[in-house]
């Protein structure tokens, strides 16, 4: 690993002078060094946080304004839209939109998912970008290793680095990439005026997770490959969806109970939240998401464990359902 771990909150003036590194509040060696790598995968400038959160908070205060509207993928992160109607005091207006569509007239604001966590849709990003907002593509699932949205002509790229990119779930982190340098600069102003900062610890981890994304992401492919297919065909199992590239699956058995029996089932896939890294999980979306979603759906995130080993797993599990 060629950069080093200088967790510093400050350096010494350079002859009286502020040098490139002052206070980590405004940016560190080791965070630098992760936003290079992070803007070479995507194509553009990146700027990390402390999680995928942080990073859409400081999206949505520096690019929209009160009572202006934001149009969200229906079917996206159901923590997007927790967090866009927890702004509502602050003037932030939300619409959902079906991303396979144009976005709404009047949105201020686009925020597609590519594809979306968990109905798995991918956004018609064409579309996206003819409209006159700024489009912000949350390519999280996608990983750069399969999408660049910044080629497509959205304006941000936006991931939780807490998944596939660092790794191995002991890191949260988030990133937005920008073509526009005069973008960036706005939201390295709202990042530091706001405190919305990643440690130096988050930024070394999220880089040797980098290290390893494409050996690991191939595999965790192939795998949900094999096991997409698989669930498909077992009977339990109403309906897949699986876009075909990517560690994610959800897939629908027949109720809420019927979900619930899966998860206490099973004995290797660990039934926990969260997606992208190593260890495989699997969870029953409804606790969360509600009637967004159907009350079967079940989320696969598939990781580097031996393929008929996961299967065995989900088999037997489904067995119960
Ligand atoms: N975007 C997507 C697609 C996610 O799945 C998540 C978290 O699950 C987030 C953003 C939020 O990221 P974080 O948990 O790092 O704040």
């Amino acid at each position: 690993m060629d950069a080093p771990l200088d967790r510093s909150a400050t350096w010494p003036y350079e002859a009286g002078q502020p040098g490139r590194f002052s206070y980590a509040r405004a940016d560190h060696p080791t965070g630098v060094a992760c936003e290079e790598a992070l803007g070479a995968l995507d194509g553009g400038h990146a700027l990390l946080f402390p999680s995928g959160m942080g990073a859409v908070t400081t999206v949505v205060l520096t690019m929209l304004r009160p009572g202006g509207t934001i149009a969200l993928a229906e079917g996206a992160y159901y923590g997007h839209r927790v967090l866009l109607d927890h702004l509502a005091p602050w003037g932030v207006h939300v619409v959902e939109f079906d991303q396979t569509s144009p976005p709404p007239d009047g949105a201020d604001l686009i925020l597609v998912e590519a594809p979306a966590n968990p109905l798995l849709t991918m956004p018609d990003l064409e579309a996206a970008v003819a409209h006159p907002a700024p489009v912000v593509c949350d390519a999280t699932v996608a990983s750069p290793l399969r999408l660049r949205p910044l080629e497509a002509g959205c304006d941000v790229v936006l991931h939780s680095a807490t998944k596939v990119l660092a790794g191995h779930d002991d890191v949260l982190a988030g990133v937005t990439v920008t073509r526009d340098p005069d973008l960036r600069d706005r939201l390295h102003l709202t990042r530091r005026l706001a405190g919305i900062v990643a440690s130096a610890d988050t930024a070394w981890l999220v880089l040797r997770g980098l290290e390893t994304l494409e050996v690991r992401l191939g595999r965790q492919e192939a795998t949900a490959r094999v096991l997409a297919e698989r669930l498909t065909a077992h009977r339990s199992v109403a309906a897949v969806r699986y876009p075909g590239f990517s560690f994610l699956i959800s897939f629908d058995v027949a109720d809420g109970e019927a979900a619930g029996r899966v998860e206490r089932a099973l004995q290797v896939i660990e039934n926990a939240t969260s997606l992208g890294g190593v260890r495989s999980k699997l969870e029953a979306r409804h606790r969360w998401e509600g009637d967004r979603i159907p009350a079967g759906l079940i989320r696969l995130s598939v990781g580097l464990e031996d393929t008929e080993m996961l299967w065995g797993d989900l088999a037997a599990a489904l067995d119960t359902a």
